[in-house]
């Protein structure tokens, strides 16, 4: 049984994925007494995560960057080329971190040693307390959530964040539906090793399934998202290690020459969904909770973590200003500041995402148009690489370097 937790100025995350320990440490690290609730993650994980460079600067600030950054490779270049092989095709479009006065977009890392970093930092807080449970409901009661995990524990606390993935029970349990759209493909994952260097540099090969993405890893080795229609997925993921090889060589156009395939391959059907609200009933949604977005242009995670600064900013202002920290302004506020931000990004990955599947012609012929003028015209793609980082109008505290 956990031991007894009751606060009306407390905190319970639910969860145990990169969005909940990152809210879990920020808000111990402000002050606010807070319970982690969730099952430790599963080892299976053979993603890496693109962490642009507001989310680096947020985890440098919650002291987890330096446990993991050794395990992460610079992304200094993006190129984005059409491989579609239809009549119109896009130019390609280079994405050089310099050109913005950066040397580095952010940071390929793989998902344990993110985790693993997190971990390690949360379980060094000492106001963060971690129960290895899963949470069966959360409800509201008066003025706390009464949160039960399987064990038969009870948690309270004033606000309730629901960090638990994209079948949230936290979401069902404030109310929220979901708006979502399944799509017809599957994104194949896993790690390779190479005979050539990437230079830093991600590829994102645009193809009539999808982007198939090689995303730069220390040393010789890059992690592949390739991104196909259901049964190829299938076919390729049952290959053997040298057919594989073959295949990711081929679609590669061998930029980084020889492939040998690393052990591990993982599937994950693509589909986007969105929360109504993020936030109601003392719960507010972070994440996968919250977003759901296929693998294009690294933003989900990202996108995430701007969810876990934004709350945890709001819910610490409100705690030293006195104020009930899950009271319904703290909710309102949180929304405002994070439906403008989720809401493009989907919108623009879920519009990219279909004019690639699409055979209509003008639908081809507006990315290609939108790519000819990114390439061709210097202050729109800085423009584009900028808003690519995170929104251009307000960053989280955290994303900019300063401790709640
Ligand atoms: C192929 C692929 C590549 C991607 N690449 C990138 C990238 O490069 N950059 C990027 O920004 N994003 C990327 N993403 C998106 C990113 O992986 C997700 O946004 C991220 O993993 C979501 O994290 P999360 O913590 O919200 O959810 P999850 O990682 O799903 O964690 C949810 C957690 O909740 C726990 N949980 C669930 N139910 C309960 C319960 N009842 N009680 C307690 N705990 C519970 C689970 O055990 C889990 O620990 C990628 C996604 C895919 C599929």
């Amino acid at each position: 049984m956990p031991e007894p937790y009751d606060g009306s100025q407390s905190v319970v995350v639910v969860g145990r994925g990169p969005a909940a320990l990152t809210a879990a440490i920020a808000l111990a690290q402000g002050g606010l007494t807070t319970a982690l609730a969730g099952k430790p993650p599963s080892k299976s994980d053979n993603r890496t995560t693109a962490l642009l460079a507001g989310s680096v600067t947020a985890l440098d600030t919650l002291g987890v960057w330096n446990l993991c950054a050794a395990h992460a490779a610079p992304l200094k270049v993006m190129r984005i080329v059409d491989d579609t092989g239809r009549l119109w095709r896009a130019p390609e479009v280079m994405f050089q971190a310099s050109e913005i006065g950066l040397d580095t977009f952010g940071y390929n890392i793989e998902n344990r040693y993110l985790t693993d970093a997190l971990e390690q930092r949360a379980r060094g807080l000492p106001g963060l307390h971690i129960i290895d449970d899963e949470v069966l409901s959360a409800g509201e009661d008066g003025r706390t959530v009464a949160v039960k995990t399987r064990d038969g524990g009870i948690l309270r606390a004033a606000l309730v964040i629901g960090a638990d993935g994209r079948n949230s029970i936290c979401r069902t349990a404030a109310g929220i539906g979901t708006d979502e759209r399944r799509y017809p493909q599957v994104a194949l994952t896993l790690c390779v090793r190479h005979s050539r260097p990437h230079q830093y540099t991600s590829t994102e090969f645009h193809t009539r399934t999808g982007p198939f993405t090689l995303v730069p890893l220390p040393g010789e080795r890059s992690s592949v998202v390739w991104v196909l229609d259901r049964a190829s997925a299938e076919h390729n993921a049952a290959l053997d290690d040298a057919e594989l090889a073959r295949e990711i060589e081929r679609a590669s156009h061998s930029i980084v020459g020889k492939i040998e395939v690393e052990p591990k391959r993982g599937r994950f059907p693509l589909h986007v969904a969105t929360a109504r609200r993020f936030a109601d009933k003392r719960i507010a949604l972070v994440g996968e909770a919250a977003h759901v977005i296929p693998p294009i242009g690294a933003q989900g995670l990202n996108m995430g973590l701007r969810d876990a600064a934004t709350i945890s900013e709001v819910a610490i202002a409100a705690h030293r200003n006195g104020l009930d920290i899950g009271n319904p302004d703290v909710l309102a506020r949180y929304e405002t500041m994070r439906q403008a931000d989720v809401r493009s990004r989907t919108l623009a990955v879920d519009l990219l995402n279909r004019t690639l599947l699409s055979d209509f012609l003008p639908a081809q012929g507006m990315r290609g148009l939108g790519l000819y003028l990114i390439d061709r015209i210097g202050p729109l793609r800085r423009a584009v690489m900028r808003e690519g980082l995170g929104p251009a109008t307000r960053q989280p505290r955290l994303m900019r370097g300063e401790a709640l």
